[in-house]
Formats: C-alpha cells, structure tokens, sequence
C-alpha cells in the first residue's frame, strides 16, 4: 500500500475490454469489481449450459437447488455467456488482446464442441475463476503436513486435540483446512482453533469454544 493508500501493482480493469472465464461467485465478484474500475466491456464465460431461472423442486430436493443465480455484479451490468469454451489466448507483443472461444453442446453429461462456431472475443484482462481446487499445495508440502483427500491440510474438530495437524505445534482452521467455504466458517474455525492452541499450551482452556 502506498502513502496515497494506492494498491501497489493493483490489477486494474480500467478502460480494458474485461473476460471472466468461470460463471461461480468468485466469476460474479470479478464482474462487480471490474465494472466499478470503469471497464469498457465485461463478458463472463460459463462452460455449463445455463440454467433454469426457476428450479425444479421435486427434482433437486434435497440437494442445492440449480438455477441461474443473478447477483447485484450482474446487474450492474455483464455479458453472460452459457455453454461456452476458451480454446486459446491470443496476443501480440506479449500482451494479450482477445481470447478465442467455442459453443459447447452437452448430452447425458459429456460436452462436446460445435464445429465452425470458434470465435474471438476482444480481451485485454482475462480473470480465472474456475474454481477453487486447495489450498497451495507447496506451502503445505514445505510444512510436511498430511491431506485429505481433497489436498486440504487434515485436522480434525474433535473437543481434545482438534485442528492439530500431523506436526507438533501446527495447528490449522478455515479455509487451508476445511477447504473452499465461508467467512462463518473460518471466524468459528479460528475461535476454536484458539482455544485448542490454549488447551494444548496450559493443558486447559477458559476460551469459548
Ligand atoms: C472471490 C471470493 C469471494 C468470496 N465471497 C464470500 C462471501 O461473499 N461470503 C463468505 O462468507 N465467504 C466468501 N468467500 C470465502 C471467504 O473469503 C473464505 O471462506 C474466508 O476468507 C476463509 O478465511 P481464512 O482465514 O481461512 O483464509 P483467508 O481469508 O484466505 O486468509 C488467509 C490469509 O493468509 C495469508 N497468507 C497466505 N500465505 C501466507 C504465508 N505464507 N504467510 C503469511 N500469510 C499468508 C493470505 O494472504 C490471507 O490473508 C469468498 C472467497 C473468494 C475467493
């Protein structure tokens, strides 16, 4: 941060022809953002046809019901795009200035690509937001901590001996451990997490859990 209370190497969408490959929240937040820099285009690609405005109850029930979800980012104003794919980035000079994208059709759950429908798309700021996978798998092979099968570091939430990790006096909470999930989450997390460090250091803890 600089004195002026600039970012420093902030990533600006001002002024740029803006590409959001990835129809989730995060693609949502990037929408939003980009248009209060003063983008000159926003266009958010979604690999997924697009889904019903209204879901089908009886269907879905009990699972997190399918339909397309327009958030105030939206609103403000994008292009959404369904059933799209990036084949390429393309540059000149080392500087990106349009990506190439084709229709994608899907049938029984397998997406193929329509022929001759590849077409370029003006692009000077491509944002991924494709998904969370895990956190970054280095920082937690450079402590040796075991995973999950997710690849987020394993700790349990047991009362005694929670959010240890595999190595002494490593602890973890929120995201790292839980995965991709909310600020609820971790606040709880972190609380829980404080006083399992606690409990672990004086042998017991007066903290709420
Ligand atoms: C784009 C986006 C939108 C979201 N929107 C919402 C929302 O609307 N509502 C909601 O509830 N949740 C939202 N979430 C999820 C929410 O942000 C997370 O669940 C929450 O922030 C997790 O908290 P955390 O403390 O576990 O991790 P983080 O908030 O990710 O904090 C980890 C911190 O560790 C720092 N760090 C990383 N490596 C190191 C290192 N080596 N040394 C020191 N520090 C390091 C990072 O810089 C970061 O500050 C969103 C997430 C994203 C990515």
């Amino acid at each position: 941060m600089t004195r002026d209370g600039k970012l420093k190497n902030q990533i600006r969408a001002d002024g740029k022809h803006v590409v959001v490959i990835g129809g989730g929240d995060t693609g949502s937040d990037c929408v939003g953002t980009s248009n209060r820099h003063g983008a000159l285009s926003v266009t958010q690609l979604e690999l997924m046809p697009m889904p019903p405005e209204q879901e089908n109850k009886p269907l879905v029930w009990p699972y997190w019901p399918l339909k397309l979800r327009t958030s105030s980012s939206h609103q403000e104003g994008c292009e959404r795009e369904f059933a799209i794919g990036t084949k390429e980035f393309i540059g000149e000079k080392g500087q990106l200035t349009a990506v190439k994208t084709v229709r994608l059709e899907w049938k029984d759950g397998k997406m193929t690509e329509v022929p001759g429908s590849e077409q370029i798309l003006k692009a000077d700021l491509v944002f991924l937001a494709m998904g969370f996978v895990s956190p970054v798998q280095t920082v937690l092979d450079a402590f040796g901590v075991d995973k999950d099968a997710r690849g987020n570091v394993k700790a349990s939430t047991d009362l005694l001996g929670g959010y240890a990790t595999s190595v002494p006096k490593l602890f973890a909470a929120g995201d790292i451990r839980r995965g991709q999930s909310l600020v609820v989450w971790a606040i709880r997390e972190g609380r829980q997490a404080a006083r399992a460090v606690d409990e672990f250091l004086m042998g017991a803890s007066t903290l709420p859990r």
